[in-house]
């Protein structure tokens, strides 16, 4: 099938870029998996206008907007992308193959696991992978950190806000000495062991240590970074920088004309609200850029 462009994403980037795309009355198809989407799991409370939201609930409204403007989804995977001339070609898992002249990759991120038994089954239920998404949940409580950069120190001093003690877990510390002294100040306590089992019943009751120690909190904050689903653009030939996220213009542009990158893909914040806003930006840039061409 052929589209003018080819957005791979189906999380809130993809899918605000297919409602700008869509409007501006060029052809869009749009693939990905929304249950793939990190916001699949999440419960909104920081996202302009909305009180308290269902990720699954947004993704549900965003993806009934962009077919309503026009846009074609697909809840498939995409296997191949390449360049023919000044042609993208993608291919899905269905073999679906995609002609388009812009490509938006809006793939998001795989957030790093610590890989111990309970971090799956607690998952929202008191682990969570993002302080500034979640701290509001543990008010009175107590939580932990885990993780040895400026990520994991920046999560303590926010839990301290919060939660009634933090803790924070690491092997090696690799924080800068203000953020540091900051952790200090904040009266984090700090234990330099391996984190061995998540445990509790309904949610989260305790963190286990290698050294035997269990810790009473309620909260699990995972904060060892993360990394791109960047596979699909290695191969068109996009370089992502050493920390592994796609580097985009002001316009969301990669360095490949007619590539587009925005949201979680494209470095920190990961946020629902900047997701969507380079989600905004890419859609509504690549359209103009092909209308123009027209
Ligand atoms: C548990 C949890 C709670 C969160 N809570 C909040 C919160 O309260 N507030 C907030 O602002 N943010 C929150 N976030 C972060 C927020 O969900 C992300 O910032 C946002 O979803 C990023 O959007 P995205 O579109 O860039 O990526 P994603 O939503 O991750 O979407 C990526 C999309 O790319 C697709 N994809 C990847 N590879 C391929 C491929 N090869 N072929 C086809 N499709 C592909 C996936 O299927 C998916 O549809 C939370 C995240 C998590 C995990």
């Amino acid at each position: 099938m052929d589209a003018d462009i080819t957005i791979i994403g189906l999380g809130p980037a993809g899918l605000q870029a297919a409602i700008h795309a869509a409007r501006k009355k060029v052809k869009v198809v749009a693939v990905g998996k929304s249950g793939s989407s990190s916001l699949n799991k999440a419960e909104v409370e920081n996202y302009l206008g909305i009180i308290s939201a269902e990720g699954s609930d947004l993704l549900r409204i965003g993806r009934e907007q962009a077919v309503r403007f026009g846009a074609e989804l697909f809840e498939e995977e995409v296997v191949k992308v390449t360049k023919e001339g000044e042609t993208f070609v993608t291919v899905t898992d269905h073999e679906r193959v995609i002609r388009s002249r812009s490509v938006i990759l809006a793939v998001g991120i795989s957030r790093a696991k610590l890989g111990v038994p309970g971090e799956k089954e607690f998952l929202g239920r008191g682990v969570s992978y993002c302080a500034s998404c979640d701290a509001g949940f543990f008010k009175g409580r107590p939580a932990v950190v885990i993780g040895e950069e400026s990520e994991a120190a920046e999560s303590a001093v926010l839990l301290t806000e919060y939660a009634s003690k933090v803790y924070w877990v690491h092997r090696e510390l690799n924080a800068s000495p203000q953020e540091l002294e900051k952790v200090k100040k904040a009266k984090v306590e700090m234990i330099g062991s391996k984190p061995v089992r998540v445990f509790g019943e309904q949610s989260v009751t305790g963190l286990e240590l290698e050294d035997g120690r269990k810790l009473d909190v309620n909260g699990v904050f995972i904060a060892l970074g993360a990394k791109g689903s960047i596979e699909l653009a290695l191969e068109l030939g996009i370089m992502p920088d050493p920390s592994g996220k796609i580097q985009v213009d002001e316009n969301c542009r990669t360095e490949m004309e007619h590539v587009y990158a925005c949201g979680d893909v494209t470095g920190a914040p990961w946020q629902l609200a900047r997701a969507v806003g380079q989600g905004c930006v890419a859609g509504d840039h690549a359209a103009k850029v092909l209308r123009a061409e027209k």
